[in-house]
């Protein structure tokens, strides 16, 4: 990456060969202020290389629509830090630090369209496409002890202004509850007791979509522990994981006070109630909004809108740490 740093470094004091220091130091500040996401575009780049064939000799190739942009020696082809990323051809690319603030706060709708100064589809639209990559930046595995348990989250149908546009829909007959307009739709949670936390919408409750979700991210290496129910079970029974039945929910015995999910229950609980603002998301979305809590928590500290956007383009908080 040395010679994407030369190149850039070339570029900025471009134009300004006769000009004082002063002045060249002016230039190369406004220079990189121009690209609308700031250092985060060399990070994608260094990090991923060229989007089209991931060849790692990469130079600086100028600047279009208000971002740095990269030729990539190997293929000849130039992109920028959103080629191939949900992100890319999203306009108004400096509304993104106010959107992403709003979604870190988890505004509503209405009130980010506002903050933003976009119509709300537009925001809609954005909400969707910011989460497109979270959604599916969950960690490859988890460590030592894992606590694991389902909980039920309420699916509305109602057309609520606040989690719109959508219409109501008719639910024919497909409605597992007739004549109910919600259903419950059960998540999957494990969390390993460094707080890395996977989860996901079960099609059901049983060992095999237990499994479906849980392969590779919990093995023999790790000590499973479920309240339990029998799907969590029958997976680590087959996946031959070590499984521990809590007794009672919140009630660990005195004799292994670490056999205990309560910090899945508390995951669980700050996801309901921080999913409670949505007023219902529709099940095909549901993982985008697993998504969003599970980046909230996983960065943690670090958590500013930069931050947020680097998640969007796909480099968020599990991506990193897998690198
Ligand atoms: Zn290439």
């Amino acid at each position: 990456m040395e010679a994407l740093k030369r190149a850039e470094g070339q570029e900025a004091r471009s134009g300004s060969e006769v000009a004082p220091e002063a002045e060249r130091a002016k230039a190369a500040k406004r220079d990189r202020r121009e690209d609308a996401l700031g250092t985060t575009s060399h990070e994608r780049v260094e990090s991923q290389g060229c989007p089209h064939c991931a060849g790692r000799e990469v130079v600086g190739w100028g600047r279009s629509h208000g971002l740095l942009r990269f030729r990539c020696k190997s293929c000849g082809r130039t992109f920028n830090a959103l080629t191939k990323t949900p992100m890319a051809h999203l306009r108004k690319k400096d509304r993104w630090l106010d959107h992403a603030r709003a979604m870190i706060e988890g505004k509503s709708l209405a009130k980010t369209a506002k903050l933003c100064g976009v119509h709300p589809t537009t925001a809609f639209r954005w909400r969707h496409r910011f989460l497109r990559a979270p959604a599916s930046d969950k960690p490859r595995s988890l460590r030592g002890i894992v606590e694991a348990d389902e909980t039920f989250v309420l699916e509305s149908f109602k057309g609520r202004w606040s989690d719109l546009p959508r219409k109501a829909r008719k639910r024919g007959g497909t409605a597992r509850h007739a004549g109910l307009y919600q259903d419950n739709i059960p998540i999957l949670v494990a969390r390993d007791r460094k707080g890395t936390t996977f989860d996901a919408v079960l099609p059901q409750v049983d060992g095999a979509s237990v499994g479906a979700a849980l392969a590779g991210v919990v093995t023999p290496g790790n000590h499973l522990i479920g309240d339990g129910g029998k799907a969590i079970a029958a997976f680590a029974r087959r996946a031959g994981i070590p499984f521990h039945a809590v007794p009672a929910p919140g009630k660990p015995t005195p004799e292994a006070p670490h056999l205990h999910i309560n910090n899945v229950n508390a995951y669980h609980g700050r996801l309901k109630q921080w999913l409670n603002r949505f007023n219902g998301v529709a099940t095909k979305n549901l993982p985008n909004y697993l998504g969003w809590r599970r980046a909230l928590e996983a960065w943690g500290d670090q958590l500013a809108p930069e931050a947020w956007i680097k998640g969007a383009i796909g480099n968020g908080p599990y991506q990193q740490l897998t690198l």
